[in-house]
């Protein structure tokens, strides 16, 4: 299998859940997206950034700029607005994890000046897409240049029997998810950009300082509302949230490796023996994602599954992640009350 459920992929392992979420990832959500991205997996996107997307060349000279997911592509639009051309290689709807490029991201690597990445080991199929692309004058922005990522800082707890470990060797990658880290991550991109193409030095500053002023406001945001309820302990069945919970003094326990098609007693019993030892107040899914296996653990962990946006898919406009971001804040606040 190629394609995983989107976000379900619990950071270090692959659970079996995730067979089972693909299905219904793929019945439900992706739905057409592989063969037509631009239709039905991008709701109320705006008519500029569909033609963003979906545009092939650089046009009028301008900077042909190139993204790997969609935090990225977020971050890159807003610092780049319309002087240069950004594109996305995974579009949303897509699993980035697990993701595997197709000849049109080897022949947009080609044509493009930049290439922008989150780096951190995200994206396993980017190197060989490179590779392949021969494009000796592509620049490369690593929007991570310069965070310490985090390893192992979330107990991880195992429902099923170990399988096949694959590690994070670079440490956990989604540090977009912490409004602070997302600074660091425009403002690189914005360096890079200037590097790239400095007649747009001014633009890309502008931009870039507007957008650093939002993340700074929703920073705030979360400072005030979740220094409310400390230490609230959370599930999550992707490890997605540990920059986010070490943030605001939040912590997360990630729950890895639900079996396929059923939960046996002894995973139930796991389950809830962490939900006691780590006196866990929330659990969380995703949007979009409707799973038996989570609705029938939450009924016996006694705990609402709600959902919390680890931002892998979703609307391609940059105050998109604003929306979000703010949505998971008031998920989180409810939750910990
Ligand atoms: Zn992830």
């Amino acid at each position: 299998m190629t394609i995983n459920g989107k976000g379900l992929i619990a950071g270090r392992q692959r659970s079996g859940i995730l067979s089972m979420m693909t299905l219904l990832m793929l019945s439900m959500i992706t739905g057409c997206s592989q063969s037509n991205p631009n239709q039905g997996t991008i709701p109320e996107q705006s008519p500029q950034a569909q033609a963003t997307v979906s545009t092939p060349v650089a046009q009028l000279g301008k900077t042909k700029v190139v993204t790997t997911f969609l935090p990225i592509y977020l971050f890159t639009k807003a610092v780049a607005g319309n002087v240069a051309d950004v594109e996305i290689l995974v579009p949303p709807g897509t699993e980035v994890h697990e993701y595997q490029a197709t000849p049109e991201n080897v022949k947009a690597i080609a044509t493009a000046n930049v290439l922008v990445k989150n780096g951190l080991g995200l994206e396993g199929f980017l190197e060989n897409t490179v590779k392949n692309a021969q494009n000796t004058k592509l620049a490369e922005i690593d929007a991570s240049k310069g965070i310490k990522p985090l390893n192992e800082i979330s107990p991880v707890v195992k429902t099923a029997k170990e399988e096949e470990d694959h590690e994070h060797a670079q440490g956990n990658p989604h540090v977009w998810l912490d409004p602070v880290l997302a600074k660091q991550q425009v403002t690189n991109i914005r360096d890079g950009l200037i590097a790239a193409d400095p007649a747009n030095k001014v633009t890309y500053e502008a931009n870039a300082a507007a957008y650093i002023k939002e993340l700074e406001s929703l920073n705030n945001e979360f400072q005030r509302t979740l220094q409310k309820t400390p230490s609230c302990t959370f599930i999550t069945f992707h490890d997605a949230f540990p920059y986010l919970a070490k943030r605001y003094n939040l912590k997360q326990v990630a729950v890895v490796q639900i079996p396929e098609d059923q939960l046996s007693p002894t995973d139930v019993q796991n389950a809830v023996n962490a939900v006691k030892k780590y006196k866990v107040k929330a659990l969380f899914s995703e949007p979009g994602v409707d799973n038996k296996l989570l609705s029938s653990l939450s009924k016996d962990l006694k705990l609402t599954l709600r959902p919390l946006d680890s931002l892998e898919t979703g609307e391609t406009d940059p105050q998109h992640y604003f929306k979000a971001m703010k949505a998971n804040l008031q998920i989180l606040e409810t939750s910990c009350k």
